[in-house]
């Protein structure tokens, strides 16, 4: 029997080769995911590529979101950003073909992959390797990553450029290696947050969340939403993408960042009223 690499279908995390799939997925019985009713289930990346396609949309200029359809796993998007420095695609999804290899290179390939935490770690090694992009992930999240190769490059501390004019920054919250991408030059030089699940652009487009767990829906302390509004208060930027498709915040969202968060902590410490964040 030859060894395949699976992917785990609830996350999407693809394992190192092996001949019989994995017993679990640690993604999926972490208590921040869930394995499925019908239990854990796997698949391979070419079956995924013969039910599955990737769709693309430019989001602004210098922005294009890719996500999979029909929605497979967790249902993310990644998000490439394009700057005159070369490109760098922020978090990462199951699903990479030809078409997408193809169309990615016409934008200017990937000088860099930087994925916010581990639910979005998919098959990383994939997309490093069709790109020949070094992977960028905090240090507080080494544990999590399934296949290492040589792919990944793990950084430390509070922030790290990627290119001139892309930063990751460390937040935490929701892994402790959880970070977000700032891009200086997005919504026209007013800068841009990409967020993942670090923090959470919620159904109204205006106002932000920060969980531990969101599908198990279990909150953080309110100091580490405190000590997350903080990391990002000095940052300049007028926009946030968040995660899935519609998720984002397309104007003044420093302020909404800020105000969604005092509203967070009023809640939780008990004082919350009809705060509305306009
Ligand atoms: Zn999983
Ligand atoms: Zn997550």
């Amino acid at each position: 029997m030859n060894a395949i690499e699976y992917i785990c279908t609830a996350c999407g995390l693809q394992f190192p080769a092996s001949e019989q799939h994995p017993a679990t997925c640690p993604i999926c019985v972490d208590y921040r995911q869930f394995v499925p009713l019908a239990g854990q289930q796997w698949t391979t990346l070419a079956k995924l590529r013969r039910g599955h396609r990737n769709a693309f949309q430019q989001l602004e200029p210098g922005l294009i979101g890719i996500a999979t359809t029909p929605e497979f796993a967790i249902g993310q998007r990644a998000l490439l950003v394009r700057t005159p420095a070369g490109n760098v695609l922020w978090d990462c999804i199951s699903l990479i073909d030809d078409a997408t290899v193809a169309i990615v290179k016409a934008l200017g390939g990937v000088r860099a992959i930087a994925i916010s935490h581990p639910h979005y770690y998919t098959t990383l090694v994939e997309w490093s390797r069709a790109f020949d992009a070094p992977v960028f992930i905090h240090e507080g999240d080494r544990r999590w990553v399934a296949r290492f190769e040589d792919a990944v490059t793990f950084w430390d501390g509070a922030k790290r450029e990627l290119l001139p004019g892309i930063d990751v920054v460390h937040c935490g919250g929701h892994f402790a290696g959880s970070a977000i991408l700032h891009w200086h030059g997005g919504a026209d030089g007013r800068g841009v947050l990409l967020t993942g699940d670090t923090i959470q652009v919620v159904a109204d487009n205006r106002c932000v969340t920060f969980m531990r767990s969101y599908p198990n829906l279990i909150p953080l302390p309110p100091c580490e939403v405190s000590r997350i509004a903080t990391v990002v208060s000095p940052l300049r930027f007028d926009r946030v993408y968040g995660a899935f498709w519609n998720r984002e915040i397309t104007a003044d969202a420093r302020r909404r960042v800020q105000e969604s968060a005092e509203r967070y902590i009023e809640w939780a410490t008990g004082r919350g009223g009809d705060v509305s964040v306009s």
